[in-house]
């Protein structure tokens, strides 16, 4: 599995529709200050779910929206499609390419697809945590971020060694069926209060 093309529009700095290729092994991303590297790094981790606008270094969702320029002006929507080789059949879906695809529009509105059907943030989520990329897989390393590791407690350190191995998404899983065993429970004794009220 590798990620095989990139393609934003309306993303940051990229106006129009830019396609980044990319091939097995490393890709280096070289340009001036200012020229969009980070950004490209950030429409990875946008497209893949990312929820915070901090960790897109915008101050709110929007930001991530073409704002215009002098030249050119703002657009309502971003837009960008990641392109995954699966021939491993990494992903659990049987496609050997899929593409994700995550749009925004300037009202707050999303809309997240895989391989062209609408789809939740939830359906991208799981599929790609079993493969160990994802939101909160640490497979981005933003600037700092390696300070931030060294100067964790141990229970801090810990969860993130817990997101990275993939405990988090069984945990999560955990929390919500032990949340419609209570909500069963309720409504069980509920049936047996009436019960032995009918009695
Ligand atoms: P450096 O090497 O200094 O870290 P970089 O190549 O990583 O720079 P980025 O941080 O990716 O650069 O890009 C910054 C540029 O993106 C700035 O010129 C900024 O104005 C532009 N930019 C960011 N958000 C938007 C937006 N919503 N609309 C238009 N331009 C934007």
């Amino acid at each position: 599995m590798y990620l095989k093309k990139m393609t934003l529009r309306g993303f940051k700095s990229f106006a129009s529709s830019t396609a980044l290729r990319f091939e097995p092994g490393i890709t280096c991303v070289v340009g001036p200050n200012g020229s969009g590297k980070s950004n490209v790094v950030d429409a990875l981790s946008w497209v893949m779910g990312e929820q915070g606008a901090k960790s897109l270094r915008g101050g709110k969702m929007e930001d991530v929206i073409f704002a215009g320029t002098s030249t050119r002006q703002a657009l309502g929507r971003a837009e960008v499609s990641l392109t995954i080789d699966n021939s491993d059949g990494a992903l659990p879906i049987d496609y050997t390419e899929v593409t994700i695809k995550r749009t925004m529009f300037r009202n707050g509105g999303s809309e997240y697809a895989i391989n062209g059907d609408t789809c939740r943030l939830l359906d991208i989520q799981d599929l790609l945590s079993d493969s160990g990329i994802g939101r909160e897989m640490h497979v981005i390393v933003g600037q700092g971020q390696l300070d931030t590791v060294l100067h964790a407690g141990p229970e801090e350190r810990r969860g993130l060694i817990e997101e990275a191995a993939g405990i988090l998404k069984h945990r999560k899983r955990k929390e919500k069926a032990i949340r419609k065993l209570n909500a069963m429970q309720g409504n069980l004794d509920r049936v047996t209060d009436l019960t032995s009220e009918l009695r």
